[in-house]
C-alpha cells in the first residue's frame, strides 16, 4: 500500500486500491448541496468510487435507474441522432435556434482517432472540443452547427475533472446554446420537478465548465447562454418536445460555492501520512468485521455534514445517516434542526436542556435552552390536553418521542 512517511497523505494512498472514479456533473453538482462536507471533498478528490466505499462499510447503494429506464433513454437519445441522422434533434431545437434547414453540420467527438477508452482517450476528446469550440466561437465558416459527446476539463478547486455532457453546443447567432437529453417524459408541458431541478443543476457544471474553457480559449464567455435546452419525450412517446431551463441563478450559486472550496492540499493538512480508505482484509478470526471497523474508523477521521437530503445526492448517505444515529448528531432531523441547535454535539443535550435548563459551563446556550423549553412546555400542555385513550399524558417528561 503506498503510504508517506512525512507529511499529508497523497490522494492515490488514499484511494489505495481502488479503481479511480470518474467525477461527473451530478457529483460537482452536489457540492451545492452540502459545501462543507470534507468527507465528500476528500473523497471526490481522491476519486475514490463512493459507492465501493459505501458497499465495503456495510451499504451498499442502489445506484441510478433502471436497467429498463437505462435503455428506453439509450434508445431515445439514439433516435434523435444516429437513427435519423440528427434531423428529429435538429427539428425540435429550431425554435430555440437558427439552425439551418438542410446542410447543418454535427461533429461527433465521442471517436478519437485510434483510442477507444481510458484517459488518453479522454484527453484527446478534450482537446478535440477545445478545437472545435475555437472553431464555432470565431464563426470559422465550417464549423458545426452540433457538438455531440463532447469533452470539458472542468478545474474543481485545483483537480482537473473531466466532464462527459450528453450535451451540444450549438450556434444561435453569435451566440452558443446547452442542449441536455434526457429520457423522462414531459407530459403537457410538465416534468417531474426533482428530475428538471436535477437536470437544471448538472447543466450548471457543464455551463460554468463551458464558460470556463471558453476564457481560456481566448473568448468571451457571455456568448454562451445563461440555459439550457432540455430535449426529452413527449408524453411518454417516441417524439421530442424541448424547454429552456434558465441556468443564471444555479450557475452563480454553484460558482460561489466552488471559489469558496478548499483544494485537496488543505484538505490532508490535517490527515496522519499514511491514512488510507484501502484498508486491507487481514487474515484471522472475524477478518471482515475488524476490516470494516477499520475502514469506518479512517472514514470518521473526515469530518462530515450529514443532512437528510445526503441520502439523494450522495452514495455515502446510508453510511453516514448510521453514523449520525449512532452519534445521536441533531443533524440527522436535517437543516433546521441542525442550525436552530448549533452548538450541541447531541439530541440528548437538547432534550436536557429542554428539561433541566443549562449548567454552569452552558450560559452561551441560554437562548437555545429557552427556546426549547418553550418548545418542551407547549408539547407538555398539548398532551395534558389530549384525550385520555391517546396514552400521551404518561409519556415522562423529556422521553424521546
Ligand atoms: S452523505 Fe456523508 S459524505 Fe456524502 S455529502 Fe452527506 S455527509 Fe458528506
Amino acid at each position: 500500500m503506498p503510504a508517506r512517511t512525512g507529511g499529508s497523505p497523497s490522494l492515490d494512498a488514499i484511494r489505495g486500491s481502488m479503481k479511480p472514479a470518474r467525477a461527473n456533473a451530478r457529483a460537482v453538482a452536489a457540492l451545492t448541496d452540502n459545501p462543507g462536507c470534507t468527507r465528500r471533498r476528500v473523497i471526490d478528490a481522491a476519486r475514490v468510487p463512493a459507492h465501493e466505499l459505501a458497499e465495503r462499510l456495510g451499504h451498499s447503494v442502489i445506484r441510478g435507474q433502471s436497467p429498463f429506464a437505462i435503455t428506453s433513454g439509450n434508445r431515445f437519445e439514439a433516435r434523435l441522432k444516429e437513427g435519423s441522422g440528427y434531423s428529429l434533434l435538429v427539428e425540435v431545437l429550431r425554435p430555440f435556434a437558427d439552425l439551418p434547414s438542410a446542410g447543418w453540420r454535427v461533429a461527433d467527438l465521442g471517436h478519437a482517432p485510434g483510442l477507444r477508452a481510458g484517459q488518453a482517450w479522454l484527453e484527446a476528446r478534450a482537446k478535440l472540443t477545445d478545437t472545435t469550440l475555437r472553431a464555432i466561437a470565431s464563426g470559422a465558416p465550417d464549423a458545426p452547427h452540433l457538438v455531440d459527446h463532447p469533452v470539458i476539463v472542468f478545474d474543481l478547486a485545483g483537480t482537473p475533472v473531466y466532464l462527459e455532457p450528453d450535451a451540444l453546443a450549438f450556434r444561435k447567432g453569435k451566440e452558443l446554446q446547452l442542449v441536455e437529453i434526457k429520457s423522462y417524459a414531459i407530459i403537457d408541458g410538465q416534468a417531474d420537478p426533482a428530475k428538471v431541478s436535477s437536470t437544471g443543476g448538472q447543466s450548471a457544471v457543464y455551463l460554468l465548465a463551458l464558460r470556463a474553457a471558453l476564457a481560456r480559449l481566448g473568448f468571451d464567455p457571455n456568448i454562451l447562454r445563461w440555459s439550457v435546452i432540455l430535449v426529452a419525450p413527449k408524453n411518454f412517446g417516441r417524439f421530442p418536445v424541448a424547454h429552456e431551463i434558465p441556468l443564471r441563478k444555479k450557475a452563480m450559486a454553484l460558482e460561489r460555492v466552488l471559489r469558496n472550496a478548499p483544494n485537496a492540499s488543505s484538505l490532508l493538512s490535517d490527515l496522519p501520512p499514511d491514512f488510507t480508505l484501502d484498508v486491507p482484509a487481514r487474515p484471522g478470526p472475524s477478518s471482515a468485521a475488524r476490516q470494516r471497523r477499520e475502514i469506518e474508523a479512517a472514514v470518521r477521521q473526515l469530518s462530515m455534514r450529514y443532512v437528510p437530503e445526503c441520502l439523494a445526492t450522495c452514495d455515502l448517505g446510508r453510511s453516514c445517516r448510521a453514523q449520525a444515529i449512532a452519534d445521536d448528531q441533531p443533524e440527522r432531523l436535517g437543516r433546521t434542526a441542525r442550525d436552530a441547535l448549533a452548538g450541541l454535539g447531541t439530541l440528548a443535550d437538547a432534550r436536557r436542556l429542554a428539561t433541566r435548563g443549562v449548567s454552569p459551563s452552558e450560559e452561551h446556550l441560554a437562548d437555545v435552552a429557552e427556546a426549547l423549553q418553550d418548545a418542551h412546555h407547549a408539547l407538555e400542555r398539548a398532551r395534558a390536553a389530549a384525550p385520555a385513550e391517546c396514552g400521551l399524558q404518561s409519556r415522562a417528561p423529556g422521553r424521546r418521542t
